[in-house]
């Protein structure tokens, strides 16, 4: 066969699907595996969105192209939607664009937006689609590192001066996505400055904007004056509505952006199936979407109170994490991320993601999931405390 492009020879295998791996090979010898590596929702879409969908499917105007930039209804519940949850102003014919996942935009800017050579500015560590989208694109990825000292906020100031002036891509993620971090208050704004200064487009993934507990509500980049002229915001039904199996996500912000998106996608694809974007519709404007996402919340918060507490009493002292469905945790003493990962796996049957998966900067940290029910949780909690005891760090 020939062989590959240098661009795919370039990427590391995708991290769950090692994880998946080892899952399958335990699965295989019979053993019972509580999984906390895989952040996707357990938990079904409403039935009002399934309702919605399955009627659409049934009308045979849905059953041809839709159009790739999303239709307009689609896009205006969108824009209503961010009027009423962020107070930001869109205008759905030019500043909204849907994406089939939020993921296929979040890769697809880049071919957009970076030549060969280019260099994107990247957190490490972070979701990875952001520095495989750069490298796919032929781009390099200048990484910033999130420390905990730092709250997981990149240290702008520290990024050298010729870096910036030839980045073309700033990523940032809040609620981030692994460490549970939110946005401190003036972050953005430092944000918007240092863009305009070095002439960058800003990118936030705001995928995790309505998951958060103890009455925290996360802001839009949007929000921040100025944010509009340098960057775009992606977010995505997904994770507040459960429905990651049905890829829907969007693109807002800057029209020129979202027009040169738009147009990049009309030739590489040709848009998300209407049906679906009916169904998304409802679940933004139907009062019912608002009460799922308070009873995923509450969900979300318990167990994330089993889980920080169990692991608190095992020896952590990690803080209640405000957002995302995620615990992100340093490694015990004595343990790589990869060989707690392994020990956990062997001797409780438990599952976590090593954090240097996303990024050398996560190396000495595991992300655990809210994915699944409080009381398998619990048990995970309980077979760690039988085969190991307490920790230290
Ligand atoms: C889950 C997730 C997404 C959403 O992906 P979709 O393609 O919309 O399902 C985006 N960014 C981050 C950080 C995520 O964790």
């Amino acid at each position: 066969m020939k062989k590959e492009a240098k661009r795919v020879q370039a990427i590391p295998p995708y991290l769950f699907a090692r994880i998946e791996k080892k899952i399958e090979e335990a699965k295989e010898k019979g053993v019972d595996i509580i999984s906390l590596g895989i952040g996707d929702p357990d938990q079904p879409t409403p039935d009002f969105v399934i309702e919605k969908a399955q009627e659409e499917m049934h009308n045979r105007a849905n059953h041809q192209y839709p159009s790739s930039v999303g239709m307009l209804s689609c896009r205006k519940a969108i824009a209503d939607w961010y009027q009423k949850r962020f107070q930001v102003t869109l205008d759905p014919k030019t500043e909204v664009c849907v994406l089939i996942g939020s993921k296929e935009g979040i890769a697809n800017i880049n071919y957009c937006y970076v030549d060969p050579g280019d260099i994107n500015l990247v957190p490490d560590p972070a979701y990875p689609v952001y520095s495989i989208g750069t490298m796919l694109a032929g781009g390099e990825n200048y990484y910033m590192p999130l420390k905990e000292e730092n709250g997981f906020l990149p240290d702008l100031q520290a990024i050298p001066e010729e870096i910036a002036k030839k980045a073309k891509i700033l990523w940032i993620n809040y609620p981030n996505n692994p460490t549970g971090a939110i946005v401190k208050p003036g972050f953005f704004a430092e944000v918007v400055a240092f863009a305009k200064k070095y002439d960058l487009l800003v990118c936030h993934d705001n995928a995790y904007s309505e998951m958060a507990y103890d009455g925290y509500l996360p802001p839009s980049f949007l929000e921040t004056p100025g944010a509009k002229d340098v960057g775009i915001e992606f977010n995505s039904a997904s994770k507040p509505f459960n429905m990651t199996g049905w890829r829907l996500g969007y693109a807002v912000g800057n029209k020129e952006v979202i027009s040169t998106l738009a147009r990049y996608k009309s030739n590489v694809d040709s848009g998300a199936f209407q049906a679906i974007q009916y169904a998304v519709a409802e679940a933004l404007t139907d009062p019912k979407g608002q009460e799922a996402i308070e009873h995923m919340k509450h969900i979300y918060e318990e167990r994330r109170n089993v889980l920080v507490g169990g692991l608190n009493q095992l020896g952590w002292s990690l803080p209640i994490p405000k957002a995302t469905f995620y615990v992100w945790a340093p490694v015990p003493k004595g343990y790589t991320g990869e060989s707690f990962a392994e020990a956990l796996l062997e001797k409780a049957g438990v599952i976590i993601t090593p954090g240097a998966g996303y990024g050398p900067n996560g190396d000495g940290y595991f992300r655990a999931s809210l994915t699944i029910e409080k009381e398998r949780m619990q048990e995970a909690i309980d077979r760690i405390k039988k085969a190991f005891g307490k920790f230290e760090f």
